[in-house]
């Protein structure tokens, strides 16, 4: 190895983050396009691109099944994507992490396989009033099969106190609001739920994205997200469950490589977490997020996370001075969500997407919540390190352009 090799190796492995830097890594970027609906889905650095063509192109193989060199090496890497994703979220083996095709199937799974068989007539789910659909649904129809009744609860932490009993069994909340960014402070829940012992359900889906998470510290028994808005494919999803509780749960799905035996009378399952992964995994996905974590490695979290809030801080503050709007979202979160007095949120949208500006509207999967704020719909820009004052200053632009046209 040369020493440019060297020199280059060690900069790779020495975190910082230059927000320059860490924009060129992504081609959807090369245009004039601004993209401001990384809540909805991220983009994808090229070292994730790369390893999924790689697979495609020249490694094509099947995991845990076939003995040849490719599919032996393939197998070794969604081994490592596993181990990775246990070290992000400090999970204390890489057998507490199963692959889902994403957070809405992680929390289907939750449900069906530790609530279902658990839950008599009478007990209660308490749901935060913030979830997303996918944290809603699945305790709805588990609660429909087994008589159980889904408590909602407002997300501050006075109100748990008194919403919690003895047929409490299951507590479910966000690390981050899709909506409002809000983070409500899963310390504290953790322990008041375990108090009553309860179990405690964390969807990560926006939250893994931009703030640490110590799955063991906060003492959470089952953490979820999809890997498509960290930087990662789309159609893959994490079930982080604490051993004691994944060992107990029966199998959900029946399909290959999830058992040790079968015949027609009976079957035995694998242990965890293959006994939840019946049939041929996402392989090209596995492949593409392990590829995005060695990537994500190599950029100070910490750093990039400081930067989107002062981009944020900058995108309030000049959406401030419009008149006529009216927020919805926390200060210093990388979500923005706002509505402009008498304007129709989606007459927005298609404005700004005529001038080649992404945002998301409407709204977000979260109908309880858009009732309790007392509308039908939002805006929402949505930001990551890979943005800069650039695409705000556009975003502003646009956006009173829109309004001109529409007031
Ligand atoms: N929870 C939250 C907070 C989300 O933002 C989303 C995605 N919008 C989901 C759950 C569902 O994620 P997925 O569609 O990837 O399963």
């Amino acid at each position: 190895m040369g020493i440019g090799m060297e020199l280059q190796d060690l900069n790779l492995t020495s975190k910082k983050f230059s927000h320059q830097k860490f924009r060129a890594e992504f081609p959807a970027l090369n245009n004039e396009n601004v993209y401001l609906d990384s809540a909805a889905t991220s983009l994808k650095p090229q070292a994730m691109i790369d390893a999924t063509l790689e697979y495609y192109a020249h490694n094509t193989a099947t995991v845990k099944r076939s003995l040849h060199p490719n599919a032996l090496q393939v197998t070794e890497i969604i081994n490592q994507a596993r181990q990775n994703v246990a070290d992000w979220i400090n999970a204390s083996t890489s057998s507490e992490i199963i692959w889902t095709s994403g957070t809405t199937e992680s929390i289907n799974l939750i449900a069906q396989s530790y609530a279902r068989p658990l839950l008599k007539a009478g007990d209660e789910i308490i749901v935060s009033e913030l979830e997303h659909h996918s944290n809603l649904l699945p305790w709805l129809i588990v609660a429909e099969q087994t008589g159980a009744k889904v408590i909602k609860w407002s997300s501050v932490i006075d109100d748990l106190t008194s919403l919690l009993s003895e047929r409490t069994k299951i507590v479910a909340i966000t690390q981050m609001s899709n909506v409002t960014g809000f983070c409500p402070d899963l310390a504290a829940i953790s322990q008041i739920v375990h108090q009553y012992n309860a179990i405690l359900v964390v969807d990560g889906a926006q939250g893994i994205v931009h703030h640490p998470i110590d799955v063991d510290k906060l003492d959470i028994d089952f953490y979820v997200f999809s890997a498509h808005k960290l930087y990662g494919p789309t159609g893959l999803g994490v079930l982080y469950g604490k051993q004691i509780l994944l060992e107990t749960m029966p199998v959900w799905h029946g399909g290959g490589k999830m058992l040790k035996s079968v015949s027609f009378d009976h079957f035995i399952p694998e242990q965890h977490p293959y006994k939840f992964e019946a049939g041929t995994p996402n392989i090209a996905g596995m492949l593409g997020f392990n590829a995005t974590f060695e990537w994500l490695k190599r950029w100070d979290f910490n750093q990039a996370q400081l930067y989107t809030e002062q981009l944020a801080d900058y995108a309030k503050s000049q959406l401030s001075k419009l008149t006529n709007i009216q927020f919805y979202s926390v200060n210093n979160s990388s979500i923005i969500t706002f509505n402009i007095h008498n304007i129709h949120h989606n007459d927005i949208a298609i404005l700004l997407s005529e001038q080649n500006i992404a945002i998301r509207t409407g709204e977000l999967c979260a109908q309880p919540l858009m009732q309790k704020l007392g509308c039908q719909g939002v805006i929402r820009l949505s930001l990551m390190p890979y943005n800069n004052k650039h695409d705000i200053d556009c975003f502003i632009i646009a956006l009173q352009h829109a309004i001109q046209i529409l007031d």
